[in-house]
């Protein structure tokens, strides 16, 4: 018993070893560091031990539709009926949908969180429950919850910057990748089966495409056909380069490292994209006091509202254009400029006019 305990496999050569040999005396290869072993364990313990990122993945999924559903629900012009089918613009926004031509990092990385009601979740869900489980036993499951995070985010990106005015969210981005990802690695296999596996990638991947493309013709619902695309793409294209696993798991020490370091990554961008999140939500409460203390004449109060919703949230136009006008009522003609200033730079690629222009037009006339 005391024996099994301290004894391990090298991963490259499945040799039997202590816990503590640093390479393995049949085939040379390095071992992993006590503290790296450890740090797994640990991480391990915290997990459920079967297809771990593809179930953490659908719980968070899941979750945060009940979390935002409950949200719609409990507004009072809203009830189940737009929680389920069609969420207002104003909340999905809130809830870290992104909005096309309006570049902001962190709504990439919400947005794949974020899904438009029941029948959205539903499709999206059991597409993930089908094709994740591959993707993880090949990949390894660090990776998989990486590449739903990054490739899912680059393919928000695509559509974000290529794609005509609207608002989107959703993991279908993550999981054509996911798609692209399993064609791959089935395709690479190349056994009797897996081909079988490729080709239905291949065929579902096909009709996935087809099916938005027909959908957005006939105009009835918004299907994102930018982030399907660029999502499958990209899979194919990490499917290609990521290390891929063996039944013992993955064979080289650099796999093992470079495939866990992913996780972190992605971790730390997912809870870094919430924080941002949070504090935009902050901001738009900061907002509307902000307004509300300027109609009201009550100038001290919404300069302390205004400047919070500017820092909170910097992102927006609309920021702007309110802190501006308050230092502006204030008399603070130089702060206000220098706003004008920073602001213009920040939204320089934007096509409209800014919200704050006509502003900043009448406090250079007043230089004069
Ligand atoms: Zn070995």
């Amino acid at each position: 018993m005391d024996l099994q305990k301290r004894s391990k496999y090298c991963h490259r050569c499945q040799a039997s070893l202590d816990t503590d040999a640093r390479i393995c005396p049949v085939c040379h290869e390095k071992q992993l560091m006590a503290f790296e072993q450890a740090t797994a364990d640990i991480v391990r313990a915290l997990f459920p031990r079967v297809y771990p990122a593809t179930r953490i993945i659908f719980f968070l999924l899941i979750a945060y539709f009940i979390l935002f559903s409950a949200d719609i629900v409990l507004h009072p012009e809203y009830g189940l009926k737009e929680a389920l089918l069609a969420p207002p613009t104003e909340l999905s926004y809130r809830w870290g949908a992104h909005l096309r031509g309006q570049f902001v990092w962190w709504r990439l990385i919400t947005a794949n969180f974020y899904h438009f009601g029941i029948i959205h979740i539903v499709f999206n869900t059991v597409a993930l429950k089908y094709v994740s489980p591959y993707v993880e036993r090949t990949y390894g499951s660090a990776q998989t919850f990486a590449a739903f995070v990054i490739l899912g985010t680059l393919s928000m990106a695509c559509s974000n910057i290529l794609g005509d005015n609207g608002i989107v969210g959703g993991a279908s981005g993550s999981l054509m990748a996911f798609i692209g990802m399993a064609a791959v690695a089935a395709h690479r296999e190349h056994t009797a089966l897996s081909l079988e596996i490729r080709n239905s990638m291949i065929r579902w991947a096909l009709f996935t495409i087809a099916f938005g493309l027909i959908i957005s013709l006939s105009g009835s619902l918004g299907i994102d056909n930018i982030s399907h695309v660029s999502g499958l793409l990209l899979g194919i294209l990490a499917g290609l380069i990521l290390p891929k696993q063996a039944m013992t798991g993955f064979d080289r020490l650099w796999k093992i490292r470079l495939s866990r370091s992913t996780l972190p990554v992605a971790v730390a961008l997912t809870v870094t994209a919430f924080v941002f999140m949070t504090f935009a939500g902050q901001s738009q409460k900061h907002q509307s006091e902000c307004i509300a203390d300027i109609q009201h004449k009550n100038y001290a109060a919404a300069t302390t509202a205004c400047e919070q919703a500017y820092r909170e949230d910097p992102s927006l136009p609309i920021s702007y254009h309110n802190y501006i006008l308050i230092n502006a009522i204030n008399g603070d003609h130089d702060r206000a400029r220098h706003l004008c200033a920073e602001g213009k730079r920040r939204f320089r690629n934007q096509k409209e006019p800014l919200s704050f222009d006509k502003l900043c037009q009448d406090l250079e006339r007043t230089r004069h």
